[in-house]
C-alpha cells in the first residue's frame, strides 16, 4: 500500500462523502443535488466554500451554522468520514485496481441509501436505479465470478475468446444477482404484509437489492440479505425489550403498580410500539451488504469447510 495513493484516496473520499451529504438531504426532497450552492436549511444564508470543507469546517463552527449559530446535525461529519475510511479500506483490500473503483462507488451509494433511508425511510431512485445500471456496467470489467461463471465455463462453448467469455459470464451473474435479489425482498414483504398487516419492505428495498445483487452476484447477496435479516430482528428485539423496561420502571415508580402487572402491562405497550413503528430494513440491507464484499468470500469459504 502506498501511502501517498492512500492519503489521496482518504481526502477524495472526504470530498465524496461532502457531496454524498447533499444528497441525503436533497434527494429525498426531490431537490437537485447541483444546483443552487448550499444553504442553512435554517436560516437559508448561503454557505461559503471555507465553511464547506468536509470535517474542519463542521469541527471549526463547532457543529452550528456561521450566520444563525442553528445546530447541524452531525451526520455531516459521521458521513465524510465513513465514506474517506470506506474509500481507504476498498484500497488496502483490492489495491490500485478496477475493483477498487467499483467498490468505492458501491459503497458511496449504500452510505447514501442507508443514511437516507433513516432519515427519511425513502431510498430514492435516483440512487438505486443509477446503482443497478452501475452494478451491471462493471461486472464487464471486473469479474463478477459467482454462480453462472462457475458452472458455465465449461458447458457454455462459444465462438469468442476467453477474454470475451468471462465477461460474459460476468454480466450474467451480475443480472442473476440482480433478478434474485430483487425477488426474494419481493416475497418477503409480501408474506411479511400478509402475515403481519403492515408493510415491512417496499419497493425502495427491491431496487435496493437488485442493486446490490448487480454489484456483488447471487452468493453474496443471498448472505446479505441473510445477515441483515438476523441484525435485524436483533434490533428489533433489543429495542421491545428496553422499551418494555423502561415502561415497566416508571409503571413502579409512577403510578406504583405491582411489579407483575407493571411488567404485563409495559410489555403489551411496548409490542404494540414496534408494530407501529417502522424499521428502516435498508439501513440493515446497506450495512449488510458493505460487510459482505469485504469479508463475504472468505465467511462462505470457512463456512463450508465447517460442514
Ligand atoms: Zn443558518
Amino acid at each position: 500500500m502506498d501511502l501517498g495513493i492512500a492519503l489521496e484516496i482518504f481526502a477524495m473520499g472526504l470530498a465524496f462523502g461532502s457531496f454524498l451529504n447533499v444528497c441525503v438531504y436533497r434527494l429525498p426532497r426531490d431537490l437537485s443535488p447541483i444546483l443552487p450552492s448550499s444553504k442553512c436549511p435554517h436560516c437559508n444564508a448561503e454557505i461559503h466554500f471555507y465553511d464547506n470543507i468536509p470535517v474542519l469546517s463542521w469541527i471549526l463552527l463547532g457543529g452550528r451554522c456561521r450566520n444563525c449559530q442553528a445546530h447541524i446535525t452531525p451526520r455531516y461529519l459521521i458521513v465524510e468520514l465513513l465514506t474517506g475510511a470506506l474509500f481507504l479500506a476498498c484500497y488496502a483490500h483490492f489495491g490500485f485496481t478496477l475493483a477498487t473503483l467499483k467498490y468505492c462507488a458501491f459503497a458511496f451509494l449504500l452510505l447514501g441509501l442507508i443514511f437516507t433511508d433513516a432519515e427519511t425511510h425513502l431510498l430514492p431512485d435516483k440512487m438505486t436505479l443509477p446503482g443497478l445500471a452501475l452494478g451491471i456496467v462493471f461486472s464487464v470489467f471486473v469479474p463478477v465470478n459467482d454462480v453462472a461463471s462457475q458452472l458455465l465455463s465449461g458447458a457454455l462453448n462459444l465462438p469468442v475468446s476467453d477474454d470475451i467469455l468471462w465477461r460474459i459470464l460476468s454480466l450474467c451473474d451480475s443480472l442473476l444477482g440482480a433478478a434474485i435479489g430483487a425477488a426474494f425482498i419481493y416475497g418477503a414483504g409480501a408474506i411479511y404484509l400478509r402475515a403481519r398487516g403492515v408493510e415491512g419492505m417496499g419497493f425502495g428495498d427491491v431496487k435496493l437489492m437488485a442493486m446490490v445483487g448487480a454489484f456483488l452476484g447471487l452468493k453474496l447477496t443471498i448472505l446479505t440479505i441473510f445477515a441483515a435479516s438476523i441484525s435485524g430482528s436483533m434490533f428489533g428485539l433489543s429495542t421491545v425489550f428496553s422499551v418494555w423496561m423502561k415502561r415497566t420502571r416508571r409503571r413502579i415508580q409512577r403510578f406504583q403498580e405491582p411489579a407483575r402487572e407493571a411488567r404485563a402491562r409495559a410489555w403489551e405497550s411496548a409490542r404494540i410500539a414496534l408494530r407501529r413503528h417502522q424499521m428502516p430494513f435498508g439501513v440493515f440491507l446497506g450495512g449488510m451488504a458493505i460487510v459482505a464484499f469485504f469479508f463475504g468470500d472468505e465467511f462462505l469459504r470457512w463456512y463450508w469447510r465447517l460442514l
